[in-house]
């Protein structure tokens, strides 16, 4: 729909040191670092952040994290609040990626919470849903989508949601080289908005709706071609300068 942002953002997962991150964060300087469309994000380990925000920041290339925690300071040991973030030049936070559901056992309403802390506190959430394997051949991806979307965002307001970026990835393209097909992927695209029209009204038709999962420039065009799949979260092709550059301009 007109007026919907574009967005391709790179997760860089646990992937690069400080000097890989600055070397990779060059050269995209170089190639995307002036494109006003679409918007691109780069999502490195925290430990590349402070360093890439400040490089980036002559640039229209802006910086998200992976993850965060759920509360503003305090006793928790490793973890990072949302103002230590912002502080740093950060403009974006991944939330709910299926590896933290799955590996470190992030549940929707821990999702929730930090979604909410996240947008009082100035940051964009990209909110990551989406279906394993069994659960698309059994049938269940709407079901599973639409429990990820109620669970995540319970609470938020129309207004909240005009912050807030979606990420629809099916666990089983991640990382596998399988990729949903465009028309696949747009069906579950179109069923997302219509559930975040269901709670928040015409809103929905401004939310940006990504999708992830072995993002390749060989299959990016297909996919943003759709019109309910509003760019990419992108994860092995982004740690390529020349691959990432290609997916970035074929929205
Ligand atoms: C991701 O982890 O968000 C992702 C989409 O990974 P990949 O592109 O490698 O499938």
């Amino acid at each position: 729909m007109a007026g919907r942002i574009k967005i391709v953002a790179g997760n860089w997962k646990m992937n690069k040191t400080s000097p890989e991150a600055v070397k990779l964060a060059r050269g995209l300087i170089v190639n995307i670092g002036r494109l006003e469309h679409p918007r691109v994000i780069l999502c490195p380990p925290y430990t590349a952040l402070s360093e890439l925000a400040n490089i980036l920041k002559d640039s229209n290339i802006y910086i998200g994290a992976q993850n965060m925690y759920a509360a503003e300071s305090g006793a928790f040991t490793g973890e990072i609040a949302p103002s230590m973030l912002l502080t740093i030049g950060v403009t974006y936070v991944i939330l709910g990626h299926s590896e933290r559901r799955e590996y470190f056992s992030e549940t929707d309403t821990i999702v929730n919470d930090k979604i909410k802390l996240a947008l009082k506190s100035g940051l964009i959430p990209i909110v990551c849903v989406g279906e394993k394997l069994e659960q698309r051949e059994e049938g269940q991806t709407e079901e599973v989508v639409a429990g990820q979307i109620d669970g995540s965002l319970a609470g938020l307001s129309a207004d909240d949601m005009d912050e807030v970026v979606i990420a629809y990835e099916p666990i089983w393209a991640i990382g596998t080289g399988k990729t949903a097909t465009p028309e696949m992927a747009q069906e579950v695209h179109r069923f997302v908005r219509d559930r975040l029209k269901a709670g928040f009204g015409e809103t929905a038709e401004k939310v940006p709706i990504l999708y992830g999962g072995s993002v390749k420039p060989e299959n990016a065009a297909g996919l943003f071609s759709q019109p309910d799949i509003d760019g990419g979260l992108v994860g092995g092709a982004s740690l390529k300068v020349e691959d990432f550059a290609k997916i970035v301009k074929s929205v």
